[in-house]
């Protein structure tokens, strides 16, 4: 399977295990231009709070760490989290 294959069928897994985050969720995902550090870390709460209780977490961690992306919460992770897990995994 390629690389676009492989994340299509992994996205196949989350949406099928039923994520809790769908479109009118979005905003508390995604990082936003200007938000300050409180703002950011409130929003990044209660995105997290949906993950923990999303039957979709594991499929969807899988589908991140093949995604790797820039940014946003994912699996209950931020991008700062994932940085931080990176550096203790080299460390
Ligand atoms: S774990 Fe979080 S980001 Fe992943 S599908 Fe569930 S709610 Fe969405």
């Amino acid at each position: 399977m390629n690389r676009a294959a492989d994340l299509r069928a992994l996205l196949d897994a989350v949406l099928k295990a039923g994520p809790a985050c769908g479109p009118d969720t979005a905003d508390l995902f995604t990082d936003h231009d200007g938000e300050s550090f409180e703002e950011r870390y409130a929003r990044e709460q209660q995105a997290k709070a949906i993950c923990w209780s999303c039957p979709a977490l594991s499929a969807c961690e899988a589908y991140y760490l093949a995604l790797r992306p820039a940014d946003g919460v994912w699996a209950g992770l931020s991008q700062e989290d994932r940085d931080g897990l990176r550096a203790q995994a080299v460390a």
